[in-house]
């Protein structure tokens, strides 16, 4: 649906606010030449990643190594730990072809486990899987289940039933984890609690999504997540990564490499931050990391756009909200995306159910002119979004010399924001310069990757494993 034009209801705005949106409008707007400057320089570092040296860009291994064949068969747990839920799956591949049955069971992650200690955390992992299967297998003689654990933070890997995490992101800042091994405490928990579970691969769901989207479309090459935080994955071959020559692994073999590439331009060298995008930094756990996801993901989209508000709203020559109460509007990270999705998404010609919003949920009463730069501020901070992740997606198109493929994508932002597929494939488009009918490499919803993916990438470690590779 094509949102409707607001055309000629600029007219009443006030200067004062007028000036406002043509600044916003530039500090927000990334224009074709900068999406090609940005994607060139992101190729470099998604290199730059894969060398001994390293870059900003971590380039993880995943010890991944191919593409399901769509004969994969077993039962499997998969639990995924994601931002909002956890949530625990079993997972039935029968013989036929690119077939799957799944029964799933969503528990809520409390928000105090974000911020607390490990061994809560692990305990509470534990105890969900062990309700599940105490649910599901009531009193049944269970063997050990083999289970893929999605945990999409960066981890290092030497195996991939290990992971050391290299620093958590998305608003996480759990003491006594970074730097360790997650597996083990898992393990322990679980063992106290005799659970019959076996860890068999821990993965990002980057990977679970380029691995679950390729069992049904081999034309599937890069799995994305656009969600609380933003990332992908891609195939690359042993022989193109300088960091594992030492370990003489056959150069053909195919590895998946969770990117990790939130963390592109940490370094601040091309990305159009603004003063927003600064503080949003500077006010987070972990200030210098994540540059790129910091202006992309759902966490940080309404925090973006409040900080404008509040900013403007201190401006002394600016009139806005005036003899409002701001103290909703002033607490951090009050309002989230799909705060922003309901105003991109207002049907009405006078923004009256962003009006609505507005007071309902901040107690702030808006004027048009100041619903009119709502709802510009909102577009921006969402194309803006859409525009960049296409970077992140042609670069590593670049990198492999891919000029046609599809790219599975998953996550809230991807799957619920207005306009921000359409938004992605515009800057791909331009990035480009496509002139074609159909767009040569397509961005579209993936499946399940937290759950079918880590159950698929269990199933081909585990015949990896039979092989003895
Ligand atoms: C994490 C990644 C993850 C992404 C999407 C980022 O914050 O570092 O591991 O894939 O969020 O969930
Ligand atoms: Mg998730």
């Amino acid at each position: 649906r094509k949102p409707p034009s607001r055309k000629g209801s600029m007219a009443d705005v006030p200067k004062d606010l007028l000036d406002q949106i043509k600044r916003l409008e530039e500090l927000f707007t990334v224009p074709k030449e900068k999406l090609k400057e940005i994607t060139d320089h992101f190729v470099n570092e998604l290199a730059k990643g894969l060398t001994v040296e390293g870059g900003s860009i971590p380039m993880n291994p995943t010890w991944c190594m191919g593409f399901p064949d769509g004969y994969e068969t077993g039962t499997f747990l998969a639990l995924d730990m994601g931002g909002t839920n956890l949530r625990v799956c079993e997972i039935n591949l029968p013989e036929e072809k690119g077939e799957f049955d799944i029964i799933q069971s969503k528990y809520r992650m409390p928000e105090e486990l974000k911020t607390g200690n490990a061994e809560e955390l692990w305990d509470y992992v534990a105890d969900c899987l062990q309700q599940f299967i105490e649910y599901h297998h009531e009193g049944e003689e269970l063997d050990e289940l083999p289970l893929g654990f999605t945990f999409s933070y960066p981890a290092t890997q030497d195996y991939i039933d290990h992971g050391v995490l290299q620093r958590w992101t998305k608003g996480f800042d759990i003491e006594g984890v970074e730097g360790k091994d997650v597996v083990p405490p898992f393990e322990a928990a679980l063992k106290e609690r005799g659970v019959p579970i076996k860890l068999t691969a821990l993965v990002n769901d980057t990977t679970g999504t380029l691995i679950a989207s390729a069992y049904t479309d081999t034309d599937m090459k890069i799995g994305c997540i656009f969600g609380t935080g933003c990332n992908a994955a891609y195939m690359e071959d042993c022989g193109s990564i300088p960091k594992l020559a030492h370990l003489n692994l056959n150069p053909k073999l195919p590895m998946a490499i969770n990117c990790e590439w939130g963390a592109f331009d940490n370094e601040h060298k091309v990305l159009p931050r603004t003063p927003y995008d600064i503080i949003i930094d500077k006010e987070s756990p972990r200030p210098g990391q994540q540059a790129f996801e910091k202006m992309i993901a759902g966490l940080y989209l309404g925090e973006i756009f409040r900080l404008v508000l509040v900013d403007l709203h201190g401006n002394q020559d600016v009139k806005i909200f005036e003899g409002q109460d701001l103290g909703k509007l002033k607490k951090a990270y009050s309002l989230d995306a799909s705060f922003l999705s309901s105003i991109e998404e207002d049907p009405f010609e006078n923004l009256s159910e962003t009006q609505d919003l507005f007071q309902n949920k901040l107690g702030i009463t808006t004027t048009k002119p100041e619903l009119e730069l709502i709802a510009h501020l909102t577009k921006l901070i969402g194309t803006r979004a859409a525009r960049l992740s296409a970077c992140g997606v042609a670069a590593i198109c670049k990198k492999k010399n891919i000029t046609s493929c599809h790219v599975g994508a998953d996550g809230s932002v991807f799957n619920k924001y207005p306009h921000f597929k359409a938004r992605g494939a515009q800057a791909l488009r331009e990035i480009f310069d496509w002139t074609t009918r159909k767009d040569p490499i397509e961005i579209l919803p993936a499946e399940d990757g937290s759950g079918v993916g880590a159950a698929l990438i269990s199933a081909l470690t585990l015949k990896r494993c039979k092989e003895g590779q």
